[in-house]
This record gives structure tokens, sequence and C-alpha cells, in this order.
């Protein structure tokens, strides 16, 4: 009674997260809902939380024990006395980023760089547990029939949808997608809603089910490790170089070949967090005016996107998923991410067995 199971992880250390039982979260105040967790996404930054690395050490700093997820979705069961848009029953994803809505990049429509702004599931508490109370602004309505296992896919699409934003213009009609994990497919399937014409998703042999799995979707794959990108690229388009790239596998080498591959004046934008400081040719920018963009997470107008075009791909979605676990089975979905033996694997905290 009055308790729920969640994960956690309890110190600053690498070591295995914990499963506990917790209070059920109080009634929400006025202007959070209360969801139950349905879906809960795993990715690459849960195994970085995982192993606490340096970078996560010195970006996030929770109160320990705390409880990761910062991808999830599931059903509203109670609302907040001035919550007006959403009710007891709704079917929702969460936006994590608790932006401010004060400081002058908020002001500015942009808060996913707000200067203050906790991340549930990074900085606070998150959506691995039974029960959540969320911030209304900060939950949207998933489409009628969305299947609930796929609802925590909205946060990463989101990341696509966002990224197609920053480098989007009517003219473009060829892409490259450099990097074939979770993001990267789905930016493949946003370009492809998009009307692109050609679009190409790079890959490495470790990839090969990856780039099956893209070419399934119809997207152009390209391993690199087995062909020269430019020659594979002119083949099919009589040219060396596309319009837009979006550079996801975040090493030197995939943003370098970035920027090579981009048309002069195109844009390359940047998704790929690089694990180190990356060496690159400025003059070759300055020449041909190519423009590197970072891009980062979404905006409040990015989601509203992604819930009107999340319901056209969701059987698309569905091919993503390689793993369906319940919460007991959270080491097992990490090891899987470490060992890159899987694609989008979700949690389904209310799952039993
Ligand atoms: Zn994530
Ligand atoms: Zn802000």
């Amino acid at each position: 009674m009055n308790k729920m199971m969640a994960v956690i992880k309890a110190r600053p250390q690498k070591e295995p997260f914990e499963l506990t039982s917790v209070p059920l979260p109080s009634n929400p105040l006025e202007q959070e809902v209360t969801i139950k967790v349905e879906s809960v996404g795993i990715c690459g930054t849960d195994l970085s939380i995982y192993k606490w690395t340096e970078n996560v050490a010195r970006e996030y700093n929770p109160n320990f024990p705390f409880t990761p997820g910062h991808e999830f979705s599931g059903t509203i069961v109670k609302v907040g006395s001035s919550v007006e848009q959403l009710k007891v029953g709704d079917h929702v994803a969460v936006n994590p980023h608790m932006s401010c809505n004060s400081c002058d990049m908020c002001l500015e429509g942009n808060q996913n760089i707000c200067r203050n702004r906790p991340i549930l599931g990074c900085h606070a508490n998150g959506g691995l547990v039974e029960y959540i109370n969320v911030r209304a602004m900060n939950v949207f309505k998933l489409p009628h029939g969305f299947p609930s296992y796929l609802g925590s896919l909205a946060e990463p699409m989101s990341v696509a949808v966002h990224a197609l934003e920053k480098v989007h213009s009517s003219e473009n009609k060829t892409a490259v997608i450099i990097g074939a994990g979770t993001i990267g497919l789905l930016q493949y399937l946003t370009c492809k809603a998009a009307g692109y014409s050609h679009i190409f998703v790079t890959g490495l042999s470790q990839d090969k089910e990856r780039l099956n799995l893209a070419r399934s979707m119809g997207a152009k794959v390209i391993n690199i490790e087995n062909e020269n990108p430019q020659d594979a690229i002119f083949e099919v388009i009589g040219r060396k170089e596309v319009d837009v790239v979006f550079e996801a596998a975040g090493t030197n080498e995939s943003i370098n070949l970035s920027i090579e591959l981009v048309k002069p004046t195109g844009k390359v934008a940047l998704i790929g967090i690089a694990a180190s400081t990356t060496p690159i040719d400025t003059t070759k920018l300055l020449f041909s005016e190519k423009q590197l963009i970072g891009c980062r997470a979404y905006t409040l107008k990015t989601w509203d996107v992604t819930m009107d075009l999340i319901h056209t791909i969701s059987s698309d979605l569905e091919k993503l998923v390689t793993h369906r676990f319940g919460m007991n089975q959270i080491n097992e979905a990490i090891n899987l991410i470490a060992e890159r033996k899987c694609l989008k694997v979700i949690i389904e905290p209310h799952l039993k067995g």
C-alpha cells in the first residue's frame, strides 16, 4: 500500500542500478498531472549515467539515490486543480526538460538551451518508476490509438524533428545521415516524411543489422568501411555531395566526413555528442561557406510537430524496438546497449514477470 517500485542509482559511481520500493507520489500540485508510466526508452545517456562518466558527473548533480529515465510516456491517472488541457485517461509523452520559462533563452522560445533547466532522469528523478508527477506544460497528448509501449519514442523523435527544423529548407532534396543508431534511424524517418528524394544512411560493418533495417524502410545505405561514401552518393544522384548532412555518430571521423559530404553553402546538423574535442579544418568551411549547426534536444514547439508526425510513422517505429523488458531487467537493458546488441530497448514498468 502506498508504495511502488522504482529503479535507482544509489551512489555516484559505476555499479548496477537497483530496483527498490519507494512511496507513491503525493497528489499532483495544481499545475501537475500524475502519470502511470507505461514505456521508458533506454539510451546511451542512461549507459553513461550507469557508468557515471566524467561528463555525466560534471553535467548532472542529482541528489542520491536518484531515478534515471528521461524518455517516458504513460496514461494520466490524476490531474491538478488548474490543469485544463489534459484529463484522466489521456495517453501522453513527457518532455523531460523542465525549462524555467523566464531566462533570455526561454523567452526567445529556445527552451532547449534554457540556462536553468533540470532534466528529469538526468538532474532530477525520472521515469523509471510506476507513477510520477510531471508539470502539465511538459506533457503532450499522443495520437488516439498510438501503441502505449511506443510512446517513449516521442522524446528521441523530437530530437530528430528539431535537428530537421534547424537545417531544413524547401530546396533540400538530398540528405546523408551519419550513424545508424536510434537517432540516426529516427532522423531518416523524419527526412522521409519531409519529402527528401534521396536519403543515405551510413554506418560501419558492426552496424550491419541496423543498416539492413534502414534499407528495409527505404534508405540508401552506405557501409563506409567497404565503400567510398562520395562514390556511393555519386552513383545515385550524379554528385558527390548532398544538400544537408545529419551527424549522429559523434566521432572525429564522422564529424569530418559530414563536412566532406555536404555541398558548398550546405548545412550539417550536429546531433551526435562527441566524446572529446574534435579537430576540424575550418578553411573547408570558410572557402565553401559550409555551416555546422549545433542541434540540442527540442523546444516546446518541436513537441507539437512530433505529435502530428508520430502517428503516421508508428509502423516504422515498431521496427526500431528490439527489446521490451520489465523494470527488473534494467541492468540487462544497459548491458545490451553497452554491447550494441540492440536498437531501441523499452522498459515497461507495469509489465509483470
Ligand atoms: Zn535518450
Ligand atoms: Zn530558461
